[in-house]
């Protein structure tokens, strides 16, 4: 069964559930359930920590393969002006580029 993020708690839970386990908060919005990809936090601290700016940042020089396993499967979201907000699609691709010039980097330096 596929996972989404609960909208109260940020928690794991299933796909299909309509009220949170944990919380109690309901899943649908304006009769359609959310999902994973468009997640809405009500504050960045319901964020998870590996879908916030500064992983993205790490990861990026750290560990490409994770950024890139993140990237695809979901959004990176960062706090402006009180709000949450995803990244926009122009930092995702910079970010994208990023991995993958390091993955193949890295691979070089491995495999020469
Ligand atoms: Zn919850």
């Amino acid at each position: 069964m596929n996972t989404v993020f609960c909208r109260g708690c940020a928690k794991e839970i299933g796909e299909t559930t309509r009220f949170c386990p944990g919380c109690g908060a309901s899943q649908v919005l304006d009769g359609i359930l959310v999902r994973k990809k468009n997640v809405i936090y009500a504050s960045y601290q319901n964020v998870p920590w590996f879908r916030q700016r500064w992983f993205a940042v790490i990861c990026c020089l750290l560990f490409s393969p994770a950024l890139l396993f993140i990237l695809f499967t979901g959004e990176i979201y960062l706090e402006k002006q009180g709000k949450v907000e995803p990244i926009p699609k122009y930092s995702k691709v910079i970010l994208l580029a990023v991995g993958v010039i390091s993955i193949i980097r890295i691979t070089i330096v491995i495999f020469k």
